[in-house]
């Protein structure tokens, strides 16, 4: 536990990224299948004032500036109940708890997105790493970013802002 307090501040600017070769890892994502793009059925379209109209100030710092939350400081980076994650923004639903793990990183970590074209990537050459941007397939709304450390099946890594997402809860049926 000691590191990752000691890591805390270099994390929240890499995303935990383990030292891995960044430029490798990020050929090897944009080879799989989960990250390859196909287009949503639908697109939302506004500009950055409306955002800035519609969302808190920590919401467009986030989705439309692309910041980063601080590692486990937000709302679902432990959080275990059973339901979805849709875009903070637009309200498409992005992840599912079914897919979501505990990877210590401090922040929500999903091996899986739910569908294609829900989530797109492009890649990030910001802070002096290459990395693999995840954003909204609807809004284009910053989520966070996608790594090969991930555990089976797909052995990806969705690291995901608290921020950018909305969970709500399923009900079980009794
Ligand atoms: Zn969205």
């Amino acid at each position: 536990m000691k590191h990752y307090l000691f890591g805390l501040f270099a994390l929240a600017l890499v995303n935990c990224t383990n030292g891995q070769n960044l430029d490798q890892q990020s050929k090897k994502i944009n080879q799989t299948k989960m990250a390859a793009p196909s287009e949503p059925t639908q697109q939302v379209e506004k500009t950055e004032e409306q955002w800035k109209k519609e969302l808190t100030p920590e919401q467009f710092y986030i989705l439309r500036q692309k910041g980063t939350e601080r590692a486990f400081t937000g709302k679902y980076w432990n959080h275990k109940e059973k339901g979805t994650y849709a875009c903070a923004a637009c309200g498409q639903e992005l992840f599912t708890s079914e897919q979501k793990y505990d990877s210590g990183c401090g922040w929500p970590s999903f091996y899986a997105a739910v569908g294609n074209g829900r989530v797109i990537t492009q890649v990030d050459r910001s802070h002096g790493m290459v990395r693999t941007e995840i954003m909204c397939g609807n809004c284009k709304g910053h989520l966070g970013h996608v790594f090969d450390d991930g555990p089976e099946p797909t052995g990806l890594r969705y690291c995901v802002n608290s921020v950018s997402i909305d969970f709500k809860k399923v009900e079980l049926k009794k």
